[in-house]
């Protein structure tokens, strides 16, 4: 629910309505209490009217609190206002009471409704409670027996003091409201940012996506939309696809991203705003660049500093998250990655090796890995130094990620020592896929030659990560053992 005076929506309105009409459900049984009752009990009138009027906006106040659970947010904001109206009427009916005129509750009970819509209501609903209090006044003061000039002066001096109460409610206590609301409505959104991926388990796409999933909702509270899509610009072919979208399943927005602006935007990294869209880009992610289109709300396409300034904070918003979790993951990417060859470094190899056990286990299928060491190498840096030596690493690493299956992982095990993982791979096929590997090697590196021995073996389904290295390692070992440039595999004890 958003009360914002300066830019009325149509949720807004609905919420308005509901609002003034639960103020006027209060107001209607005292206005009857007055009417009704006779010129003694009238003051008895006004006590319960007084009493009804304070012990109905509690109630109302503490349920919503309940539900709100106590925080402090749009909707108890609004409701403080209504109890706080709430007793103040309360205290003119007792001002009433002790100079007990007639029908004098009238004007106060009239004004509860109109100046709680000023707060939080916008203009339509304001000009609705407007006519609604003036009606009521003239039907009063005809009952009241007052006829043509009495009766058009009345409801005149009335008309004019409701307006003018209008008037300089909305300008002070509305804009107010709306301009706190703004700003709840931005730091709502950053705080919602600053909760996502602090736990930095996810990949950095599910990051972007938990981004948009959070962050777009919350957009229309700052810049009122009927619908708002991310798209990323492929660098390459220029094309922008959908990322996400809101409402979530908001059917074709392919509409969206031929808007030209959505280049304009990217091409100078402003904020481009018009009548019917918004477009800021949004940061990027390491697919692309990301640019976020809003679809403005009929009737709200204003295009002033209050729009423009929604904009920028909305741009500023999202900026950061998105420079945030491309910086975590850029941390998180570093440390896992082994700098000379790129390849994945000892840490994610064994976490990657639990996850292929479970697979293993639950698949029942082999799983095999291999630790490969570079012969002679030591003699090679002594030849052509370090940098050469280098050189040679990263070359090997090449050989062996163009050669391996997508399933399949090397890691940097440390020196010129690697480790390659194997799923639904058995010793035939592990020595097969080696083999390749050496023969890519030695390619890989004419100029001298630079053979590989590897040591393989296959999982026994209960082992440890440990034990399982250290037999691949016995195995290289052998391999070294028996002259080098060969895979030597041990088979497990228990065959899996
Ligand atoms: P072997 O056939 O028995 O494996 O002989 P080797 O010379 O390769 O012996 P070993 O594996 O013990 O030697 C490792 C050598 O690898 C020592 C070091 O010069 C070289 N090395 C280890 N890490 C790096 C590196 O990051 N860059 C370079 N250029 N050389 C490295
Ligand atoms: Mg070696
Ligand atoms: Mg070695």
């Amino acid at each position: 629910m958003k009360f914002d005076l300066e830019h009325p929506t149509q949720r807004q309105l609905h919420d308005g309505v509901i609002c003034g009409l639960i103020a006027e459900s209060i107001l209607i049984p005292i206005l009857v209490t007055v009417t009704l009752v006779g010129h003694h009990p009238i003051r008895w009138g006004y006590i319960g009217a007084a009493v009804a009027c304070i012990f109905v906006s509690v109630v109302y106040l503490a349920l919503f609190v309940a539900v709100t659970k106590g925080k402090s947010n749009l909707h108890t904001q609004a409701n403080v206002w209504f109890v706080i109206v709430c007793l103040a009427i309360s205290g003119l009916a007792f001002i009433e009471l002790a100079t007990s005129t007639d029908y004098g509750l009238y004007m106060p009970a009239m004004l509860v409704g109109v100046v709680f819509v000023c707060i939080i209501g916008d203009r339509r609903m304001q000009v609705v409670i407007d006519l609604y209090a003036i009606t009521l006044i003239a039907m009063i003061s005809w009952v009241e027996g007052l006829r043509g000039a009495d009766l058009a002066t009345t409801v005149v001096v009335y008309a004019s003091t409701i307006a003018a109460i209008t008037l300089i409610c909305a300008r002070t206590v509305g804009s107010l409201t709306g301009h706190v609301n703004f700003r709840q409505a931005i730091d709502a959104l950053n705080e919602t940012f600053d909760r996502i991926g602090l736990g930095g388990t996810g990949t950095g796409s599910d990051t972007f996506q938990e981004i948009f999933r959070c962050g777009l909702p919350l957009v229309t509270d700052i810049l009122p939309a009927e619908r708002v899509a991310v798209f990323i610009r492929n660098g390459a072919l220029g094309r922008f696809s959908v990322v996400a979208t809101w409402p979530a399943h908001h059917g074709d927005v392919s509409g969206l991203s031929r808007l030209p602006a959505l280049t304009e935007a990217l091409v100078y990294n402003s904020v481009t705003l018009d009548s019917s869209h918004c477009v800021i880009p949004v940061g990027y992610s390491s697919d692309g660049e990301l640019v976020m289109v809003v679809e403005r709300s009929p009737g709200d396409g204003r295009v002033d500093q209050r729009s423009t300034e929604a904009a920028e904070l909305l741009a500023s918003a999202f900026l950061r998250v998105t420079s945030r979790a491309n910086f975590v993951d850029g941390l998180h990417v570093e440390s896992r990655t082994d700098p000379l060859t790129g390849l994945a470094n000892r840490r994610s190899l064994f976490e990657r090796i639990e996850v292929e056990m479970a697979h293993a286990l639950r698949s029942e299928t082999p799983l095999s890995v291999a630790m490969i060491d570079l012969d002679h190498f030591k003699e090679y840096n002594d030849r052509f130094g370090h940098v050469a030596g280098d050189t040679v690493l990263r070359s090997i690493a090449a050989v062996m990620v163009s050669n391996i299956r997508g399933q399949d992982m090397v890691a940097r095990y440390g020196g010129e020592e690697f480790c390659l993982v194997m799923p639904d791979t058995d010793l035939v096929g592990g020595h097969h896929l080696l083999d390749k590997l050496r023969s890519g090697g030695r390619d890989a590196t004419s100029d001298f030659g630079v053979t590989l021995s590897a040591g393989l073996t296959s999982w026994d389904g209960i082992e440890e990560t440990t034990s399982f290295i250290e037999r691949a390692d016995q195995a290289l070992y052998r391999a070294k053992e028996s002259g080098r440039d060969r895979v030597v595999s041990i088979q497990a004890f228990t065959e899996f």
